[in-house]
């Protein structure tokens, strides 16, 4: 029998924002998700799905179902000569699970480590990090559809993954629950190493995935600031992908802007320099501010309210737009 429980959320979200769940679920399993499904339609009541809230603003009490995902397993489903097929239920520890594969030496998402948050939101925004994103090793993401009650396997083509984006952020938002993700690693991994200082932060000749993992997490733990001692949620903004005639343009007034090439002739620039160079360093209000080493990391620094939070970055929108002209999306989901 499933029982739903009140509680504080403030352990629930790497904000720390203190705000209620008033019907909560610890889902530990795919029967208990059904039955949690089965109830919210007699209910009558929308589920939200909450894996580690690392990527989550809560501006208020919740009063739809939360189903927080901690339901655990790791299986090797299926070897070929170059791959490994690896399922992880979606309430496993994502970087638990980087560990695992990085411990028997399956190549992919060692440059993905120490990323908070469960393997169950892995997919959600398609993770990315030190030139990696999480789509390239996805083999198929098993959900259960919050409406009908149906499972539904969704292929890798089936995601629309893009930049921070997947079917499941936008289109499938609180309408499925991701009940684990199939990966397909490599036993060969060729590794990526380009991004940034990776490469120098790495010693060895022949570098294997454990010393790509330790070289992440040495490089994050110096530059990125720990939720536990300072509450946020990693990025609050995408990274904006510009034209490059506008690019060109700003480029006059501020000639130090970084950038980097995409698809289509297109440029991204770094959100965290406009925000910077926009002085909201130097800025705090109602004891929210951005971090110091990287400007695109809000930080809850005196017990802010979700609300605060949330108005603090739409000064900081309007003030790049005001600025550049750029309009920087928000990757936070917004409760
Ligand atoms: P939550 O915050 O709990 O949920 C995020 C969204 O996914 C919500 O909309 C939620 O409803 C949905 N969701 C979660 N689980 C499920 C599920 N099982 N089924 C359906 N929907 C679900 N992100 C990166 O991409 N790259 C980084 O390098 C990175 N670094 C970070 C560093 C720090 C210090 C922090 C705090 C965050 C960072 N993030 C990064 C953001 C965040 O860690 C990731 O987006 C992560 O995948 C969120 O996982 P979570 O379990 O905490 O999801
Ligand atoms: P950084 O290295 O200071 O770089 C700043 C930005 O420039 C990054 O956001 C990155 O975009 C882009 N960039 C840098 N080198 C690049 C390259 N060679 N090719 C293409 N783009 C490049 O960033 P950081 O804050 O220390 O973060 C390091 C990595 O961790 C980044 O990949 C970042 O996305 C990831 N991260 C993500 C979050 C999150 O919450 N989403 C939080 C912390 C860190 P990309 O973001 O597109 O890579």
């Amino acid at each position: 029998m499933i029982q739903a429980r009140s509680i504080s959320l403030k352990e629930y979200n790497t904000f720390h924002i203190d705000v209620n769940a008033l019907y909560s679920f610890f889902c530990i399993s795919e029967a208990y998700a059904r039955e949690v499904v089965k109830l919210s339609k007699s209910e009558e009541k929308k589920i939200v799905v909450l894996g580690g809230g690392s990527n989550m603003l809560f501006t208020r009490d919740v009063e739809d179902i939360l189903l927080i995902m901690q339901n655990k397993g790791i299986d090797i489903l299926n070897e070929t000569a170059d791959n490994v097929f690896v399922k992880a239920a979606a309430g496993e520890i994502w970087d638990d699970f980087v560990a695992f594969c990085v411990e028997h030496h399956y190549g992919g998402i060692e440059n993905l480590s120490l990323i908070p948050g469960t393997v169950g939101a892995a997919p959600v925004q398609n993770i990315g990090a030190y030139g990696v994103e999480v789509k390239d090793v996805i083999a198929e993401v098993e959900t259960l559809d919050t409406e009908t009650g149906e499972k539904r396997i969704f292929k890798q083509n089936d995601c629309s993954f893009g930049y921070r984006d997947s079917i499941f952020k936008n289109k499938l938002k609180n309408s499925c629950v991701i009940l684990s993700v199939t990966f397909k690693l490599s036993k060969h991994p060729r590794l990526e190493l380009s991004y940034g200082n990776l490469n120098k932060e790495i010693s060895q000749k022949e570098p294997t995935v454990a010393d790509v993992r330790e070289a992440v997490i040495r490089i994050r733990e110096s530059k990125l600031p720990n939720p536990e001692k300072c509450p946020n949620a990693g990025s609050f903004f995408k990274n904006p992908i510009i034209s490059a005639d506008l690019y060109l343009r700003l480029k006059e007034n501020y000639p130090n802007l970084v950038s980097y090439p995409t698809e289509k002739g297109k440029v991204k620039v770094a959100a965290g320099q406009l925000i910077d160079l926009c002085g909201f360093k130097e800025m705090k209000e109602n004891g929210v501010g951005v971090h110091k080493n990287q400007a695109l990391v809000l930080v809850n620094y005196d017990n802010a309210d979700g609300q605060s939070i949330l108005r603090f970055s739409e000064k900081i929108q309007a003030k790049v737009f005001e600025t550049f002209g750029i309009h920087i999306e928000r990757e936070v989901n917004v409760y």
